[in-house]
């Protein structure tokens, strides 16, 4: 045992024997009934009947939300509180310091509580940017419309849940259904953790599709909710995709931590993008036509077979800092690159698997994080462990001056370093192991109900040694902590390819381009562009920089001529072949200037290329494990 776990089990040995002296719900379920009729306009209501005592209880909202890794329970949204006793109304009060929590006196003679709330949903749907709710999909996410006992362990508090949904609606959620009564459904008494864990989405155009054979188990389930009824429309390429992503995860993890699965997937351009993992299911939000869209297909490949890959990478083997025993108690994120790193560069190549993403498509996406990264001005004085710890302030922030500032690169820089990971393994082991037996032996195991089983550093280290043994140690300590470096580059160069830059378009840049309706120099000039000529980010020491230029400035005119994309690619085309500067005038909040960007090195567009005396190990990476 190491002695972060050890730490870590007397700390919650120590939590355990407090909640021993507040027992108030003695083994009780609280119900908890949702009316979700004004989902349309972004308002849930929420009745609780809580078991109680007399005396003073206080009452918590959570605050730590599983996957969002940071305290983003929707506290501005919880409105409409209301407590009673036996149909007198009780005064409760908020905490002063912490506004998670509230504080009632019950009466004598009370055994039960009735707590009443509402919640906002226009905001902040799971925890992503964005509504819950629209005219024709909801999402619920359970942990914005209950409160439960201060102090308890979530696997310890049982919830009694049901909901109504407005006149019609079709839901899909991991929860098991007890019973269905026109649009009230009622649902199996679960712990409060399983249901945090699991996710409702209904909607008026709904359909659920079966991604396991009949007879197969566990049972894996798809449940779609869009805008319209044609978005739902499955090709037989995508749903033949999807049963194999199915499958693929088997081959790679050996084992289903969960008893059954369910995709909620939601295509809207309505509610708040956002995915999030649970154990039984996930809860992904897709731009609408994204099934019908070559191009967005393209783009959302990887969000579903990234949720899901969590339900291994995540859940059931989750970072010890991240595996509290409720909602209240800080999370500590240091292990994020793991958590969010690996299942960014075991979703992308799942998907790759699958047949959701091609070989070349995978590449000219990972050539783009890689140039991203490797642009990235701020990893000389931030670590890639100091994006972990700052979750919180960097999550819902903008992009500008992104660059210097980082954002959260545990994600895209956690899918270098494993990629370095893996073909280092390959290397070491002759190419008779890979990053798979890893998984195997650290993600495997049992099948079984899901639960969570905490690691630490050293845990991580001690099973790559047994996978193929190398000082991983150092590596992953100089990958987490280094600053004022390159990125990561070795995994590219490891399995037989360079990054370089030309002036054809990356696939996956361009498509974005379109879609987000901007224009990328970012590696040439070095900067972004909105449409209206707005510099979304400068990037610190590029020619622009260098020339005093900074976001939310707004581009008017190139070389004396107003501004499009077009004319600024074939201004950087033409510089080349000039000693000239490129004079760009510049609106800066009512101010006009003209500013001087000497560069002469044309357009600067990521892709991979092969190495050709070094054997193509991400070929190997890519090929798929089931047949
Ligand atoms: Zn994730």
């Amino acid at each position: 045992m190491h002695s972060a776990r050890r730490a870590r089990l007397r700390y919650i040995a120590a939590f355990t024997s407090v909640l021993f002296l507040a027992p108030i719900l003695n083994g009780q379920a609280i119900r908890l009934h949702v009316d979700l009729t004004d989902a349309p306009r972004n308002i849930y209501h929420a009745q609780m009947q809580i078991p109680a005592h007399s005396g003073e209880i206080s009452l918590v909202f959570p605050k730590w939300i599983p996957g969002n890794h940071r305290p983003s329970g929707p506290i501005a949204g919880l409105t409409g509180i209301q407590m009673e006793a036996t149909g007198h109304p009780l005064a409760w009060q908020r905490d002063p310091v912490e506004a998670y929590e509230f504080h009632v006196t019950v009466p004598p003679g009370v055994s039960t509580i009735d707590v009443s709330v509402d919640a906002i949903t226009s905001q902040d749907s799971a925890g992503g940017g964005g509504p819950a709710g629209s005219a024709n999909i909801l999402d619920l996410n359970w942990n914005a419309v209950l409160l439960y006992p201060k102090g308890v362990r979530s696997d310890d508090v049982t919830f009694a849940p049901s909901i109504t949904l407005p006149a019609g609606w079709k839901f899909g959620t991991a929860l098991e259904v007890a019973r269905i009564t026109g649009d009230e459904v009622d649902f199996s008494p679960v712990s409060l953790t399983t249901l945090i864990d699991s996710p409702v989405i209904a909607g008026v155009h709904y359909r659920k599709i079966e991604l396991t054979k009949p007879g197969e188990g566990p049972v894996h389930v798809m449940d779609l909710v869009a805008d319209s009824e044609s978005d739902l429309a499955m090709s037989p390429r995508d749903l033949a995709a999807y049963q194999k992503l199915v499958a693929e995860t088997g081959a790679l993890f050996g084992a289903r931590h969960y008893r059954h699965y369910n995709f909620l997937l939601t295509l809207s351009g309505q509610v708040g993008r956002h995915g999030l993992e649970h154990h039984e299911s996930n809860d992904s939000v897709s731009s609408e036509r994204t099934l019908l869209d070559p191009t967005l297909r393209m783009l959302n490949a990887g969000l579903v077979p990234h949720e899901f890959a969590h339900s291994w990478n995540g859940k059931y083997r989750r970072p010890a800092g991240l595996a509290t025993p409720n909602y209240q108690e800080p999370m500590i994120g240091d292990l994020l690159w793991v958590y969010e790193g690996l299942t960014d560069y075991l979703g992308n190549v799942l998907a790759e698997r699958s047949g959701l993403l091609t070989d070349a498509q995978y590449r000219e996406q990972l050539a783009e994080t890689a140039a991203m990264l490797d642009h990235r001005a701020g990893r000389k004085w931030r670590s890639l462990e100091d994006t972990t710890r700052s979750v919180q302030m960097l999550r819902m922030l903008g992009p500008q001056w992104a660059n210097w500032r980082r954002s959260l690169d545990y994600y895209p820089e956690g899918e270098l370093i494993w990629l370095e990971v893996d073909s280092i393994i390959r290397q070491q082991t002759n190419g008779q192991r890979s990053l798979n037996d890893f998984c195997k032996r650290f993600h495997g195991g049992e099948s079984g109900p899901s639960r969570v089983v905490p690691y630490t550093f050293d845990d991580i280290v001690h099973t790559l040694n047994e996978t193929a043994p190398y000082d991983w140690a150092k590596l992953l300590h100089e990958r987490v902590n280094a600053t004022g470096v390159g990125a990561p580059l070795g995994g590219i160069a490891g399995s037989g390819w360079k990054l370089v830059y030309d002036d054809k378009p990356n696939l996956f840049r361009q498509a974005l381009e379109r879609l987000a309706k901007f224009a990328d120099f970012s590696y040439s000039l070095g900067f972004s562009v909105q449409q209206d000529g707005r510099f979304v980010d400068v990037i610190v020491g590029s020619p622009a920089y260098q020339a005093g230029l900074g976001p939310g400035m707004r581009l008017v005119a190139v070389n004396g001529r107003k501004w499009s994309p077009e004319i600024l690619h074939a201004t950087v085309k033409a510089a080349q072949s000039s000693n000239q500067p490129i004079e760009l005038l510049v609106e800066n909040a009512q101010f006009f200037k003209t500013y001087s960007v000497d560069y002469q090195d044309g357009e600067k567009n990521p892709h991979l290329e092969r190495v050709s005396d070094r054997p193509d190990l991400l070929a190997d990476i890519l090929k798929p494990l089931t047949p």
